[in-house]
């Protein structure tokens, strides 16, 4: 099997259409790497931007592509038909957090109308990094950077150019050499077929907003007593307000009062439901919270 590395570059551009910035790639790199996670060969293209003709002075300092460097270069089109065509069949494409697959999306719309990316079987590196790096006991909390990956790990970035698309790759590629596991590794290639992993990552989850929707579950909304574990009796009606559903209950037995919070989301095929009690004391609650959420119940809820 083949495995590629692909990094992209990306800067940010005013997009008339949609009155709007995205990311618009202006580097392909990637390494092609054999079943040892040797490289046998690399790709790098620098693309001609078709709605900027500069880049801003971050993007050009973070990766060393100047303004001359983007317009000598060939349009995305033609960069993705040849990267598509230096992929090969059936390869297991791997990118240092998933989120240049959200850059890949937005360009595919927004820019290429009809060409895409060709990524077969997809790996999140980070993931599985960062997994490995967790069992070889290094304590990791937030999303971690790929430099910062290679430096933990000790892999040394001695000649490499940190955010040139092709040096990233082939840094991403000592790291994968470095903590290897077949078992786990294989375990986090999807299929983008099968798996629908683009139609999932476009997909904007929705939040429930109306109370009596079917997607939530009367279980959703009944809460117990903190103290004595009593089922507490709704005091006031459910307010809706940023992505929460809040209302005021009361433990009939020990008389504390509470604030429980719901909110529901909707994601491409499941639900996430997110619940929250909290002590009510007068005081904390700020005035419009007073406004909106302490409405008394009519006597017919
Ligand atoms: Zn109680």
């Amino acid at each position: 099997m083949e495995y590629i590395v692909l990094d992209l570059e990306w800067d940010s551009a005013y997009f008339v259409p949609e009155k709007r910035f995205i990311n618009q790639i202006l580097q392909i790199g990637a390494v092609k790497l054999d079943d040892d996670f040797r490289v046998v060969d690399t790709f790098e293209r620098t693309v001609k931007s078709a709605i900027s003709k500069r880049v801003t002075g971050r993007f050009s300092a973070l990766t060393g592509i100047t303004n001359e460097d983007m317009r000598n270069g060939v349009p995305l089109y033609t960069a993705v038909k040849e990267y598509n065509e230096w992929v090969g069949e059936n390869a297991v494409t791997m990118t240092w957090s998933d989120s240049d697959l959200y850059t890949v999306l937005e360009n595919e719309r927004c820019l290429l109308k009809g060409v895409r990316f060709k990524i077969e079987n997809y790996l999140d590196l980070q993931t599985f990094i960062q997994n490995e790096m967790r069992i070889r006991g290094f304590e990791i909390n937030s999303q971690i950077s790929l430099s910062a990956a290679a430096t933990t790990l000790q892999v040394t970035l001695d000649g490499y150019d940190m955010h040139t698309a092709k040096d990233d790759s082939l840094v991403c590629a000592k790291l994968l050499k470095k903590c290897y596991n077949k078992e786990r590794f294989e375990a986090l290639i999807k299929n983008t077929g099968e798996t629908k992993l683009f139609d999932r990552l476009s997909f904007k989850p929705i939040y429930v907003n109306d109370i009596n929707s079917k997607l939530i579950d009367k279980s959703y909304l009944e809460f117990c007593c903190d103290v004595c574990n009593n089922r507490l009796i709704r005091k006031s009606k459910w307010n809706y307000k940023n992505r929460w559903f809040v209302a005021r209950f009361e433990c009939l037995d020990c008389k504390k009062k509470f604030l429980c919070r719901v909110s529901v989301r909707q994601n491409y095929d499941s639900t996430t439901v997110k619940r929250k009690l909290s002590e009510f004391k007068k005081k904390t609650v700020k005035n419009e919270e007073k406004k909106d959420e302490l409405q008394p119940m009519s006597s017919k809820m």
